[in-house]
């Protein structure tokens, strides 16, 4: 799924190697906390863990942090480490979706949403809001499975509002391209993080 070649780092807890972009990044902000860099981008030396909040997890109890920055990072906590994980795939979801909403490969609302399953037309992903009626959630669940669209619930029908511009939106599919790939990349990796929360 991820090309193999590309800088390789390796994971702090269980000292696996793997290409950069299948890790999480970590940097010591200049006051000393350590921070999630999801997007591999602040400056200044990294840490690596697997995408795996077991992995995470021992490298707090572990102090490998600490060990890894040579004592220049406060106490890691698991707790709020892995809530900023989560929110960082979130927040690249959200940045995604609205990337799609720009370039024109988002089409929202139930009844939009159905019709463009029913007529089978190159819709790749469809997110579901998590506060939608059941009876709904169901019928597009069943409709996405049977022309073979990934489908997952996501967000509230607020959030999707405004990531689109609009008010509440239930539902929202992405056309098939490389950004529904991206997105659902981001999909199965928040699904690894809140497995297990
Ligand atoms: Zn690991």
């Amino acid at each position: 799924m991820t090309p193999a070649n590309g800088p390789q780092r390796t994971c702090i807890s269980c000292r696996q190697s793997r290409n950069q972009e299948q890790l999480i990044r970590y940097v010591v902000a200049p006051d000393g906390e350590l921070v999630v860099d999801y997007r591999h981008r602040l400056p200044g030396r990294g840490a690596y863990t697997c995408l795996d909040l077991k992995c995470l997890q021992d490298a707090v109890e572990r102090k490998q942090f600490q060990r890894s920055f040579r004592g220049r990072c406060c106490e890691a906590d698991f707790a709020v480490l892995s809530a900023a994980l989560t929110q960082a795939v979130e927040q690249k979801i959200v940045n995604l979706l609205g990337m799609g909403r720009k370039s024109g490969q988002v089409l929202s609302g139930s009844n939009a949403v159905i019709a463009a399953l029913r007529q089978g037309s190159g819709l790749s992903l469809v997110v579901i809001a998590r506060d939608i009626s059941t009876a709904i959630a169901e019928k597009i669940e069943v409709l996405s499975a049977r022309h073979h669209v990934h489908c997952r619930q996501l967000f509230s029908k607020d959030l999707l509002g405004q990531i689109l511009g609009k008010g509440e939106r239930s539902v929202v599919a992405v056309k098939a391209g490389t950004l529904a790939d991206a997105i659902l990349i981001e999909l199965q990796r928040y699904k690894q993080l809140v497995r297990e929360n």
